[in-house]
This record gives structure tokens, C-alpha cells and sequence, in this order.
């Protein structure tokens, strides 16, 4: 006999929530609502992010990695607000109840969930094809969000991390969701992925964690939320993302290709072409691009020495519009205009 939707819901999540990871949290799954006492006055941040299967991620994908997969996205998008996550609401849609991938999905989920004190408190359960909408709330304990629409001629443009590894990911380890095949793609144009080196065994663990494991970069912009003058999450590369970003703050973005930042494993395994590519229009880099004042360079520095971040300055803030491209000083094309965009995949002739 299959668990009924109160039962599945008692017991992949709601026993499973134990303890309280975010005392905002008054009252969590089993009401209504759930109930969230904000500290007077300050803003809170709410944002959702829907993952269907075969699209997001692949059907057959270990569901502990989807679980933390999904979580891990949300936050990344509350790091770019500079907010601290409090909790998050789960539509789950399920074609059945299927309790071994449950138990997997609600142990990566809510392991995610412990790991970043972010309550799950509240969603819905309803029969469909496999899908997971996660709406996560933020708070901003000081100042203000920081948005894209900031940016001033004249700042840093920074990024987190490394750029590239997702896209990496997706092409070294087969990972086979429908929007993989548009990423690889970012690959291709530099047309030289036939070659494929061989992966070591770090290599094969350090791409896995950082397609399924993500790090919202949460502690810096918690640290460096009052330095940041814009920021965005990098989720559909680098050029799409920043030129979200140029547009919001009515800027021009100039991007120095030679100071892109690249992990060892992307540095071994690609050219520098492939490279490039796969930074600007790859995507699933959950890094962080902002801009920040000239003034605050080295406090900049200090907070990701002090979290352990590698943030590299990779460009500047100018007046116009738009993102352009230079390599080692000489003006660069862009070869792909676009981050993946879920409707613009019908190719028109
Ligand atoms: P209602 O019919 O009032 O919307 P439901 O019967 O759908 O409530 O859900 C009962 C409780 O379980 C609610 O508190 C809801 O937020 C919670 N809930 C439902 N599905 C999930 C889920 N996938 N994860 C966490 N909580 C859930
Ligand atoms: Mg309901």
C-alpha cells in the first residue's frame, strides 16, 4: 500500500525537520501557513527557483544530489542579495511515491537545509512528472539588499570562486538533463571537444561536487554586503548574467578574459578557448559577480582571505551599455551571445 500524501509529508519531512535551524521560524509544516517573525524592520528576500526533471537535472540523478542540488541553488540566489537565509517552502511534484528516492531526496535536501540554518517550513504534494519548486526566505540583518541596479561607472567587477567548472561538469561527466545539451554547446564552439583528456579521480570528485553541490557564497556576502554597490548570481554564464547585471544599472560591464579565475581541474582538462566558453556562456557556476567601489579593494580582500573565498577582479564598471570583452588588453568578440534561456531553444533558420 502506498503512503498517503499526509503520511509521505509526516515522514520525509516533517519528522525529519528536527530541531529548529532558524529561530524566525515560529511555526513551520503542519498549519496553513507557516509562521515567520521578521526583526522589525528589516527587509526580507523570497525567491524561487523551479527544477523539472530531464530539464534541471537527470532523471536517473542520485536524488541525496538533487536534494542538495535544489536547496543550494535557492541560497545562491539570496547570497546575491547579501541576504542570510531563514526558511524555505517545497512543491514537490511526484509521479509516485516511489520511498527510496524520497528518503534519498529529503536526506540531501534537508541535510542542505541544516548545513545553511535554513528551515523547511511548509510546501505542497501533488501527483505529476518529477518536479521540485523551492521558494527560500532571506532577511538583510543590516543595510539594505543588494541589487543588480547599482553598479557605478568606475567600480571593480568581481567574481567568486571559479567560473567554468559547471559547464565542465556537464561535459565531462555525461550528465545528461535536456538543458545540458544546450551548455555543451559552450563547449563546442571553441570545436575542439572531441578530444577529451582523461579525468583523474580528483578531478571526477572536485567536478561532481560542484555541479550537485554549489556553495552559495552566503558568509562573503553576509561579510560584504554593505561593499557590494551590485550583484548577481552566475547560473546561465558569465555574459548572459552580467549583461543582466549591465543592463539593471545602466552600465557597460568590460570583462578582462586573461583575469577569468578557473579551478585545476578546468585549467588541465580544457584550452583556453574552451575555457573561455565555458565561463562566459556555459552556466551552473553559482559564483558571484558584483561590482564594488574602488576604495573598498582591500577590505574586499580581507573578507574572502577571512571565509576562504578566492574573489578576483576581472573587469571594470563604464558608462554605456552592454558587456564587452577583452583579451589582454585587445578588444575580444563575443562568440555566443546568450546564457541559456529555456524558451529560446527552438533554433530559427
Ligand atoms: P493545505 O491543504 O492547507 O495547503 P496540505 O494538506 O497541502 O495543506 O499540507 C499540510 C501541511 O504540510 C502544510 O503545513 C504544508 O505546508 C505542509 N507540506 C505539504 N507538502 C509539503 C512538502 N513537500 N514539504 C514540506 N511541507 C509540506
Ligand atoms: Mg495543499
Amino acid at each position: 500500500m502506498s503512503l498517503s500524501e499526509f503520511e509521505l509529508i509526516e515522514r520525509f519531512f516533517k519528522s525529519r525537520m528536527t530541531g529548529v535551524l532558524n529561530s524566525a521560524v515560529r511555526l513551520g509544516i503542519g498549519d496553513d501557513a507557516a509562521v515567520i517573525h521578521g526583526r522589525a524592520g528589516q527587509p526580507l528576500c523570497v525567491c524561487t527557483d523551479v527544477l523539472v526533471s530531464g530539464v534541471h537535472f537527470p532523471a536517473g540523478a542520485d536524488p541525496v544530489e538533487i536534494g542538495q542540488r535544489a536547496l543550494r541553488v535557492n541560497l545562491s540566489d539570496l547570497a546575491a542579495m547579501g541576504a542570510r537565509p531563514v526558511c524555505f517552502t517545497l512543491g514537490l511534484t511526484l509521479p509516485s511515491v516511489d520511498e527510496q528516492w524520497l528518503s534519498g531526496f529529503s536526506s540531501g535536501l534537508l541535510g542542505a537545509a541544516e548545513q545553511f540554518g535554513c528551515s523547511l517550513a511548509g510546501g505542497d504534494t501533488v501527483r505529476g512528472p518529477l518536479s521540485i519548486s523551492i521558494t527560500a526566505i532571506g532577511e538583510v540583518p543590516s543595510g539594505e539588499p543588494v541589487r543588480r541596479s547599482g553598479a557605478k561607472p568606475g567600480d571593480v567587477l568581481y567574481v567568486t570562486g571559479c567560473l567554468g567548472d559547471g559547464q565542465v561538469a556537464l561535459h565531462y561527466l555525461d550528465i545528461d538533463a535536456a538543458e545540458s545539451t544546450a551548455h555543451q554547446s559552450a563547449l563546442a564552439v571553441a570545436g575542439q571537444n572531441s578530444a577529451r583528456k582523461d579525468l583523474t579521480p580528483e578531478d571526477t570528485v572536485y567536478l561532481h561536487g560542484r555541479f550537485f553541490r554549489p556553495e552559495p557564497r552566503l558568509d562573503f556576502a553576509d561579510l560584504a554586503r554593505n561593499l557590494m554597490s551590485s550583484a548577481i548570481d552566475v547560473s546561465d554564464g558569465l555574459h548572459a548574467d552580467a549583461g543582466h547585471l549591465a543592463k539593471a544599472s545602466a552600465v557597460r560591464l568590460r570583462i578582462n578574459l586573461d583575469q577569468l579565475p578557473f579551478s585545476q581541474s578546468v585549467l588541465r582538462l580544457t584550452s583556453e578557448a574552451e575555457r573561455g566558453n565555458a565561463a562566459l556562456y556555459g552556466g551552473d557556476d553559482y559564483e558571484l559577480c558584483f561590482t564594488a567601489e574602488t576604495a573598498y579593494r582591500s577590505q574586499i580582500d580581507a573578507i574572502a582571505a577571512s571565509v576562504g573565498l578566492r574573489v578576483t577582479a576581472i573587469g571594470e564598471v563604464k558608462h554605456g551599455s552592454g558587456v564587452s570583452l577583452f583579451d589582454r588588453g585587445v578588444a575580444a568578440p563575443a562568440n555566443h551571445p546568450h546564457g541559456f534561456d529555456h524558451f529560446s531553444r527552438v533554433e530559427t533558420p
